[in-house]
């Protein structure tokens, strides 16, 4: 079995987990979706393998909660595509939602939220959902994205830009998360649509698909 690992220093690596597999495997927790550690390594370039494992946190609260499970593995699979060098701010992030929903209590939809605004940011598209970006107004209402501008009020909105509307822009905001679920869902859409068109990079079809 091959791993995917991202580490924090490194970004995106391969490694054989030949000693996790075994149900009695000493290493086994290694292997699972979502461990958090530090893995000791042999070999170098793409032939690593896992020889030791010392693990900080399993979040396992989040596998108990199905809508946490699935926001957990749409981070982790953004975080694994944003990574192919080091990504310490976007690692960071993704650690942080994932404590926030397995301990502070966070929803999925807004851990997913918020995710997707560190990753805009960190990789140099930080969207202000609170301000025009052309006019400088104070939103309220709707809003709209641009590729070249960013969020902008619906005066400024250019043609061809992407209508936010104010339910999802206050969600986003962070101005109002008591939404409901169809809000909240509809925000992590239009983020996730923001991320691919400005970084390249989107969950698959499955993460939204569960939500139908
Ligand atoms: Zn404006």
């Amino acid at each position: 079995m091959v791993l995917t690992l991202v580490s924090l220093e490194e970004g995106r690596l391969t490694a054989s987990a030949r000693g996790c597999l075994k149900p009695r495997a000493k290493l086994r927790y290694a292997a699972e979706p979502m461990n958090f550690g530090e893995y000791m390594l042999a070999g170098k370039g793409d032939r690593y393998i896992v020889t030791d494992c010392v693990q900080y946190d399993s979040f396992s609260p989040v596998t108990a909660d199905i809508d946490k499970y699935y926001a957990a593995c749409m981070i982790l699979e953004l975080l694994t595509k944003l990574s192919p060098e080091s990504q310490p701010g976007i690692f960071l992030g993704a650690v942080k939602e994932l404590k926030a929903m397995a301990y502070e209590g966070k929803d999925a939809r807004s851990a997913a939220c918020d995710f997707l605004l560190s990753a805009l940011r960190e990789g140099g598209n930080g969207l202000d959902f609170s301000v025009c970006a052309d006019c400088g107004c104070i939103l309220e209402g709707d809003a709209a994205f641009s590729d070249s501008d960013g969020i902008v009020c619906p005066h400024c909105a250019p043609w061809d830009a992407i209508r936010v509307d104010a339910a999802s822009r206050a969600f986003i905001a962070g101005e109002n998360r008591d939404v409901p679920e169809a809000i909240k869902i509809r925000a992590v859409m239009l983020l996730s649509d923001f991320l691919y068109r400005t970084q390249g990079v989107r969950p698959d079809s499955s993460y939204f698909k569960e939500q139908e």
